[in-house]
């Protein structure tokens, strides 16, 4: 077989009809690709435009008046006093600290998806036990009035942009270590043959190092676990200054606290996600680890913090009321749905997943489930999603647009996955998908998209 460019990439072997064990082996094909993001420009661009913006975000949000106005004034910010060595120390030890709770000998071991070269890797799900340290740590430190607490608060910036610095250290290392590593364990970004988009999406698919699963330990656990910390501490502050939480906080800070708590106890659903199953582990997956969901998705409750000690906005009864049955509907859908592909991924041959109306692949045991959640819409789990973040922006009132950039930007980030996962699924399946984008017409919202 020749060479191509892109390099040969091994995948599964499709066998329309019937399913013998040669349904699990191996085949060699030569692959061109596609270029995700706009390629090596758009790699490159959204390299150095991301975490820009986001530090900028981070500082706006600060202000007491965050509005678009301030943003001249971010500009009159002494640029050195961004970085500090100390914020650089805490981002750094709270990384360590969630990279090492995987060794943890507590929690179910998990097997993952079958990878390109035949393999299944097992994961140590131990996720919650984290989560619960961290928790027992915050109200240590909250207790015994360490300044920790207050320093998250007031040195926010320094601290993303500490994190920025600390994603970009390992995206470089994982970018050297993945030229050593045999091919079989290289994503498809791994075969494109360049260098910047290879760097951005990630060339290898499952680093591990000392026992450590570095990209599914990086997933949930510095990134969601850092979020719910910095919400708590935005609570703190907000009673040591008032003497009491507003609910509009203590809604978002339960809400989320809820969302995050749920993806660790069921970590071993993402298993089965995109990240998991076909992203390399590159600056993509690392700084929205690391720097882009602990220090945006808190924006509510920084947001509220601030609003609440400067001017103090009573919500009325009913609204918020009106809030959480939004955030209630918005959870059940996003949890049933992901509960149900989930239990249908992993159990394909059990009374309740052959009960339900699919449609076969010929991949073995990849039916794809066209019922329940999955049978209204093509992507149910997003919509969930997006309906429990616009409940924590609109607790935020209506007076600035600041904090209402998480729930669009989710809009547009879950509009461009449901793409591409999309023609990835087109790939993997063919004229099965085709059938069930027939049967199930529409991706997120019924009846318009
Ligand atoms: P999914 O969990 O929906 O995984 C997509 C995969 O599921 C597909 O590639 C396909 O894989 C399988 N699949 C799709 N349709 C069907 C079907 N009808 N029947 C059976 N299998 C199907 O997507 P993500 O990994 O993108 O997201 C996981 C969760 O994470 C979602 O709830 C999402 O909202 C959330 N999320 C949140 C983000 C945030 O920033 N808040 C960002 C990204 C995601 P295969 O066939 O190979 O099994």
């Amino acid at each position: 077989m020749a060479d191509s460019p892109y390099g040969r990439r091994p995948i599964h072997t499709i066998k329309l009809g019937r399913q013998t064990s040669e349904d699990d082996k191996l085949r060699y094909v030569d692959v061109k690709p596609k270029l995700e993001f706009g390629g090596t420009i758009g790699a490159g661009l959204l390299t150095v435009a991301l975490p820009l913006f986001l530090v900028a975000y981070v500082a706006l949000l600060h202000r007491t008046e965050p509005t678009l106005t301030a943003i001249a004034n971010i500009r009159s910010v002494d640029l050195k006093s961004l970085f500090t060595f100390e914020a650089f120390l805490i981002v750094f030890a709270w990384f360590s600290c969630s990279l090492l709770s995987y060794l943890i000998p507590y929690g179910r071991n998990v097997p993952g998806r079958r990878l390109p070269d035949g393999s299944v890797l097992h994961y140590n799900c131990n996720g919650l036990i984290f989560l619960l340290i961290a928790l027992v740590g915050f109200e240590v430190a909250y207790i015994f009035n360490v300044q920790v607490i207050d320093y998250v608060v007031v040195n926010i910036v320094q601290l993303t942009v500490a994190s920025i610095v600390l994603s970009f250290v390992l995206s470089v290392l994982l970018f050297i270590r993945s030229l050593s590593v045999p091919k079989s364990a290289l994503s498809d970004a791994g075969y494109s043959g360049n260098a910047i988009y290879g760097f951005f999406m990630g060339r290898e698919l499952n680093p591990r190092i000392f026992g450590i699963d570095l990209k599914f330990t990086c997933e949930l656990r510095p990134g969601l676990v850092g979020w719910l910390l910095i919400d708590l501490c935005a609570c703190a502050v907000n009673f040591k200054q008032t003497g009491s939480v507003s609910p509009s906080l203590f809604f978002v800070t339960a809400a989320q606290g809820l969302y995050i708590a749920d993806a660790l106890w069921f970590e071993e659903a993402i298993l089965s996600t995109t990240d998991i199953t076909c992203e390399g582990f590159g600056f993509m997956l690392a700084f929205g680890d690391l720097a882009w969901v602990p220090f945006l998705y808190c924006s509510q409750a920084i947001f509220l913090m601030n609003a609440e000690s400067h001017t103090p906005q009573a919500i009325p009864h009913w609204f918020l009321i009106a809030l959480i049955a939004l955030f209630v509907v918005g959870y059940v859908i996003f949890r049933s749905a992901n509960l149900q592909k989930n239990n249908f991924r992993s159990q394909p041959n059990n009374a309740s997943s052959t009960a339900m109306k699919s449609i076969a692949t010929g991949v073995k045991d990849r039916r794809l489930l066209c019922d329940g959640w999955w049978g209204w819409v093509r992507h149910p789990n997003y919509l969930g999603d997006i309906i429990m973040a616009f409940s924590w922006s609109l607790a935020c009132g209506f007076r600035y647009t600041a904090p209402y950039f998480y729930p669009f930007y989710l809009c547009v980030l879950l509009v461009l996955r449901a793409e591409r996962d999309e023609r990835s699924s087109l790939r993997k399946y063919g004229s099965a998908w085709t059938t069930y984008c027939q049967e199930v017409p529409y991706r997120i919202i019924p009846g318009i998209w």
